[in-house]
């Protein structure tokens, strides 16, 4: 028979806010429990290297049940779905400008998307890479007309549209070398030679899992209490990507994870009648 066991405080998801919240409540000697999935370290485990963040931190299921529990699953970036995708990942294939863009400095990218992530990511993108080119799926563009302009008005990125990415190029290889695209209008084949493909269609909150009990917004986000990572339900709380679909950064994810694990000290503390301790100083 499975057994049941009682934990002062379960972390779920593995990522930058989950690892944070843990080695925060550690030291307040909660004892924390995390639960990941197969990606442990979440997304930043699918870029090539890390640069923007200033360390690593590394850490490694019967019934649990938790007084309180942190939320940081994350969310995972839209892929478009092609073998060679999958194949050239960190090989060229890439799904987060911040992180990757300085690994292009004058040379050819192409984007996919035509939302504000893929414009923000074009843009950015022109700081480095000598040529960068959009590729949408429509002749329309989802994306704010602020932002589009600005990318239609930069010299570096040029816009092909209506086309679709039938393969990633240059698996062979093992790194990426082009992109073949098929014009929806015409149905013409061709290809783009290219570094780096940044597939900006969008990313998807991994809340499926609770999304009949805790608020969340159209999109699937976790809604959090102003100022404060408290999700509607008392001693549940949320960090992360799961929480932010504008920064989504290791390094704002991690800030939440530490602000979650604060909260609920706090919370644990008043529930149990002790007083709050200050977690850079563990309880003896
Ligand atoms: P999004 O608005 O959902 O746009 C996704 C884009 O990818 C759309 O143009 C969509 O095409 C395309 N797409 C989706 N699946 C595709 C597929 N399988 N193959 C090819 N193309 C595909 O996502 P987002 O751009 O990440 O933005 C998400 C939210 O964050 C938005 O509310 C956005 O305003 C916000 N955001 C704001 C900023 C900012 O203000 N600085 C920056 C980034 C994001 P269709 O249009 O044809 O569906």
């Amino acid at each position: 028979m499975n057994e049941t066991r009682v934990r002062e405080l379960i972390i779920i998801g593995g990522g930058p806010a989950g690892y944070t919240a843990a080695l925060y409540s550690a030291r307040a000697n909660l004892e924390p429990l995390v639960i990941e999935g197969f990606q442990w370290g979440g997304q930043l485990m699918i870029t090539s290297d890390v640069e923007n963040y200033p360390f690593r931190v590394w850490v490694g299921d019967d019934e649990y049940r938790a007084e309180a529990v942190i939320v940081s699953t994350g969310a995972t970036a839209r892929q478009l779905g092609l073998a060679s995708e999958r194949a050239l990942h960190g090989r060229g294939v890439t799904y987060c400008a911040v992180c990757d863009a300085a690994f292009y400095r004058d040379k050819e990218v192409v984007v996919v998307g035509g939302g504000d992530s893929a414009m923000e990511e074009a843009i950015f993108l022109t700081k480095f890479a000598s040529k960068v080119t959009v590729l949408h799926r429509r002749d329309e563009f989802r994306a704010s007309p602020i932002m589009f302009d600005r990318a239609r008005d930069n010299d570096k990125i040029e816009f092909v549209t209506p086309v679709v990415v039938e393969e990633a190029l240059g698996a062979e290889d093992g790194k990426l070398t082009g992109v073949r695209i098929r014009n929806l209008e015409t149905d013409e084949v061709s290809e783009i030679p290219a570094d780096g493909l940044f597939v900006a269609i969008g990313h998807d909150p991994t809340t499926k899992l609770f999304v009949d009990q805790l608020d969340h917004d159209e999109a699937g986000y976790l809604l959090t209490q102003p100022g404060s990572t408290a999700t509607n339900v008392e001693g549940v709380f949320a960090a992360g990507d799961v929480v932010d679909h504008v920064y989504r950064q290791a390094i704002t994810a991690a800030g939440m994870g530490s602000m979650a694990a604060l909260d609920a000290e706090r919370w644990l503390a008043a529930r149990e009648g002790r007083p709050e301790t200050a977690l850079s100083a563990p309880r003896t």
